[in-house]
């Protein structure tokens, strides 16, 4: 165990909280912003911009925010080079993939995988392909056109809500559904692409022997040269190329669903979203809910309390 202090300005601690939304520790301790539990590290942020990184793997964590900080352009999230996830894959061609969806109550989950070669990572990089967490909505649209556009093969799923929350009441858990939408999504690009890659990174969301046994429940396995890595979007351009388009196409089914339903949807799970789902269950009666939300979400029984 080991740990690293350091102190960051507000502009890179708001950056950090977006970041580890999925990760946080509620409620954070005394005199802390936040707490967030990764893979590497436990992090911790205080009121004075100080934070602590303690845990098995504290550099490797406290790199991607240090990296920042030194930088004039902010938004560049280069590698450590000396951490374990200077791997020889990450720089080769290979698919990564990611999802999009899966904390928002309304709208599905997008998953999308996408295929690298060696020669496009520069020019990725220098588009400014990142994690999508760390680009503005009106960005990410941007990118995800400039993506397709440069022919880079991929392929996308979208797992609807009202297909969604069947699945759910069959006792699908969500990271079931998730295992099984990157898998399709990967072996569809990899039909696409008609042969078998160098390496598949797939941004970690689960233990790989979890992911393994959803596969196997629905008699798939898993396929070749798969690699999991936490926060992969940071190590890998392919996947953060997967992420700009599934949060893209995420987006694009929230407006969609918007216009369809005549509200505003919004994203995440927050009490606001409760106060609008108590609206919807008004004018429309609860059933409605299944063709824009993912019905199981807390949220539908605080708005009924509503
Ligand atoms: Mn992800």
């Amino acid at each position: 165990m080991s740990f690293i202090s350091q102190t960051f300005s507000n502009s890179i601690l708001d950056k950090m909280k977006k970041f580890y939304i999925d990760d946080m520790i509620n409620p954070p301790p005394s005199g802390a912003i936040f707490r967030a539990k990764t893979d590497n590290a436990v992090i911790t942020a205080y009121k004075s911009g100080k934070v602590l990184f303690q845990g098995k793997n504290p550099d490797s964590e406290a790199h991607i925010w240090t990296s920042f900080e030194n930088d004039t352009n902010v938004n560049d999230l280069s590698l450590n080079q000396n951490n374990d996830y200077e791997q020889a894959y990450l720089s080769n061609s290979h698919i990564g993939s990611d999802e999009s969806g899966t904390g928002d109550y309304f709208g599905p989950i997008t998953t999308c995988a996408v295929y690298i070669k060696k020669e496009q990572i520069d020019q990725l990089k220098s588009i400014g392909i990142q994690d999508s967490k760390l680009i503005t909505d009106q960005n990410i649209e941007k990118l995800s056109k400039q993506l397709i556009n440069m022919n880079i093969p991929y392929s996308l799923m979208i797992l609807h809500n009202e297909k969604y929350n069947i699945l759910q009441k069959q006792g699908w858990s969500q990271g079931k559904m998730k295992a099984m939408l990157h898998h399709s999504t990967i072996k569809k690009l990899q039909e696409k692409l008609g042969f078998q890659t160098e390496a598949i990174v797939i941004d970690q969301f689960c233990m790989p022997n979890i992911y393994k046994k959803h596969l196997a429940s629905e008699g798939e396995s898993l396929l070749p040269h798969t690699h999991f890595l936490t926060k992969a979007e940071h190590h890998s351009i392919a996947v953060a190329a997967a992420s700009v388009i599934a949060r893209a196409s995420f987006i694009k089914e929230m407006n969609r669903l918007s216009k369809e339903s005549g509200y505003k949807l919004l994203k995440g799970a927050s009490h606001k979203v409760d106060q609008l789902v108590a609206q919807i269950i008004e004018d429309k009666g609860e059933p409605y809910l299944n063709k824009i939300a993912k019905v199981h979400f807390a949220n539908t029984n605080k708005a009924k309390h509503l």
